[in-house]
């Protein structure tokens, strides 16, 4: 017999929308727990109801809340698996804080839904199907912890939500899912070249995620600058660049000792120094800005918002995130 550990946090998956008017609404008892008979029989689910939040009303807070469930469910050593179901808002920043900070003996697969389950053409019950599956798939160990939607397995590290509404929302741009789950048959065809985990057991510091835009000043740094900030991640343009107007307020962040970590706002790709003009990435990393290739600006802020608690100095911080 396989045991599957089912921790609900809320989310649309949850929910009921009102025929009338069409608002979705949370319910007074979770519609998954009708489901459990759809499984193997011999598969035990266990489940539990962690919290019931919209994920736009997820913090970090609730994040380690989930990850030292998951670690004593470790302990526990009885788990062949945990699914988390989550709202779709916010899924990947907790999937990803569970993906640094969760050393488990198990799978962890989160899975949510764009449609509530009396909508019609619902996806929650198929995705929690397929991220069961996923979970207690042999091959689903080291790959780190997974999201399961819309029949594609991807890596918390690099997936993230593109579309509002439309049930193939979920994507991993310049890499692609890692695998898919066809009808029955869970099959991975990639993996990631490593996985990482930094132990945390509380959250202490602040860390911010700004946008640059064309004509950006530095207004919005020497606000940060005033304020008791730890850290910064600024999406940046293109492969990493920032408007010159933004250098004097970046400046007064570096010489505070507040690291600042750039990630790009473009979809794809990956922020580098390439440019060596002023603002430019080759010129932000001599002034000692930080890069983080390949992460979203979420991600990055989550992963900042760790590595801080491990008080590691600009460049320790900088080579985890070359890794
Ligand atoms: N707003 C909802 C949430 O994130 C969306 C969803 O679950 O799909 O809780």
């Amino acid at each position: 017999m396989k045991r599957i550990l089912l921790i609900h946090t809320g989310g649309t998956i949850s929910m009921s929308t009102d025929q009338r008017t069409g608002a979705v609404k949370p319910t007074d008892e979770h519609p998954l727990h009708q489901y459990g008979h759809l499984f193997e029989e011999n598969l035990e689910i266990i489940e539990e109801d962690i919290f019931q939040l919209p994920s736009p009303h997820v913090t970090p807070a609730e994040m380690l809340l989930i990850q030292k469930r998951l670690m004593t469910a470790g302990e526990e050593g009885i788990y062949d698996g945990a699914v988390l179901t989550h709202g779709t808002d916010t899924l990947e920043e907790t999937a990803y804080f569970l993906d640094l900070t969760t050393e488990a003996p198990f799978p962890i697969v989160l899975t949510g839904a764009m449609r509530t389950v009396d909508e019609i053409g619902s996806d929650g019950v198929r995705n929690l199907q397929n991220a069961i599956w996923t979970a207690l798939s042999e091959d689903a160990f080291d790959k780190g912890v997974l999201v399961v939607m819309n029949e594609e397995i991807h890596t918390a590290r690099y997936v993230t939500k593109t579309h509002t509404t439309n049930v193939a929302t979920f994507r991993t741009p310049t890499f692609g899912p890692i695998g898919i789950v066809s009808k029955h048959e869970v099959r991975f065809f990639q993996k990631l070249v490593f996985t990482e985990t930094y132990p945390v057991d509380k959250l202490t510091k602040k860390v911010t995620l700004l946008k640059a835009y064309a004509g950006m000043d530095s207004t919005l740094f020497d606000a940060l600058a005033d304020s008791s900030v730890d850290g910064v991640v600024i999406e940046a343009l293109g492969a990493g660049n920032l408007p010159p107007q933004t250098l004097p307020g970046l400046k007064r962040l570096l010489e505070a000792d507040i690291p600042i970590v750039i990630v790009s706002r473009a979809f794809n790709g990956i922020a580098q120094d390439i440019y060596a003009y002023t603002g430019g990435g080759k010129h932000l990393k001599e002034l000692g800005v930080l890069f983080a290739p390949g992460l979203s600006g979420p991600k990055a802020r989550l992963k900042l918002l760790i590595l801080l608690e491990h008080n590691l100095t600009h460049k320790e911080i900088q080579d985890k995130f070359l890794k």
